[in-house]
């Protein structure tokens, strides 16, 4: 069997809920079927955000519950000149361009496209501007040190890469409606995504995917609600010539009340289960590991 390489990918921003302990203990499991690896990766590029004691917290709780994961752990925070290295390959070749407008300035854009291209699970649509900006304006406002984000051309991308949705990827799990097996990507419901800022180097698309690319991850195990994602980072594989791993999307843990759980639930972060007395195999169980 060829190797197979799998990780969980947390953003220190809070503690761990029940959600989370689902995702790690499924990649975790997988690997250990597949007599593969499990690795972890600390993806802080938010540096507001993101805090030192949510880090040394998800350490704590993923060894609590029983897990174990290779060392060093890759933290994105380390690594943003390898980021921006590829921003200026991309910016190089046409492929992002600097947007200067506001959140506003993006609505108003949208509403006056011909057919509206609305929201998707990924946000806002935006389907780029009407003309492109003049080099004058754009030199003019970098000098005046305006902020800016780098955002994807789908145009240009589909012209580099030929037809999009001729792109697929292997779903092994299954996405939120029932999308399994050799999946078509979906560009029309991602627009000009942004890829980095003016001050930070990366966004999670373009981080996810060149890491799981230089970690050699053959499998990215995940929740549903990053299967429309996975376009964008099929796209960037293809632009940036990265392998294309195997994804297996999982469903969502949600609680008695039938919502999901978020980072705000308090009450359910691994922390407070096991300060009110949970243990790690009662938590296993009551997310059908038995183990
Ligand atoms: N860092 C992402 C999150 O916290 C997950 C990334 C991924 O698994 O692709 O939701």
């Amino acid at each position: 069997m060829r190797d197979f390489v799998t990780r969980f990918a947390p953003s220190p921003t809070g503690y761990l809920h029940l959600g989370h302990a689902y995702s790690a203990l499924t990649a975790w499991q997988a690997a250990q079927e597949a007599g593969g690896r499990f690795l972890l990766r600390i993806e802080d590029i938010d540096t507001i955000r993101c805090k030192p004691e949510f880090e040394a917290a998800i350490y704590e709780d993923l060894a609590w519950l029983g897990l174990s994961w290779e060392t060093p752990v890759r933290r994105q925070s380390e690594h943003f000149s390898g980021y921006s290295a590829a921003i200026d390959q991309l910016a190089g070749r046409g492929l992002i361009y600097r947007c200067f407008k506001t959140r506003k300035e993006i609505l108003e854009d949208i509403g006056r496209a011909p057919h509206h291209p609305g929201e998707s699970p990924e946000g806002v649509i935006y389907p780029g501007p009407a003309e492109p900006m003049s080099q004058e304006e754009e030199a003019g406002r970098i000098a005046a040190g305006e902020a800016f984000a780098w955002r994807l051309s789908m145009k240009a991308a589909a012209e580099a890469v030929g037809d999009l949705p001729r792109l697929t990827f292997t779903e092994e799990g299954e996405g939120p409606n029932g999308e399994s097996g050799s999946c078509a990507i979906q560009p029309d419901l991602i627009g000009d995504v942004i890829l980095a800022r003016k001050d930070i180097s990366t966004s999670y698309h373009l981080a996810v995917t060149m890491d799981d690319a230089l970690q050699g991850v053959t499998h990215v195990i995940r929740g549903q609600d990053l299967f429309f994602a996975t376009t964008v980072h099929r796209i960037l594989q293809a632009l940036l010539g990265l392998p294309v791993p195997v994804y297996r999307h999982h469903g969502l843990i949600s609680g008695a009340d039938g919502a999901r759980f978020t980072k705000r639930d308090k009450s359910q972060t691994l922390r407070s289960m096991r300060e009110s007395g949970a243990r790690p195999e009662d938590i296993r169980l009551q997310l059908g590991f038995k183990w």
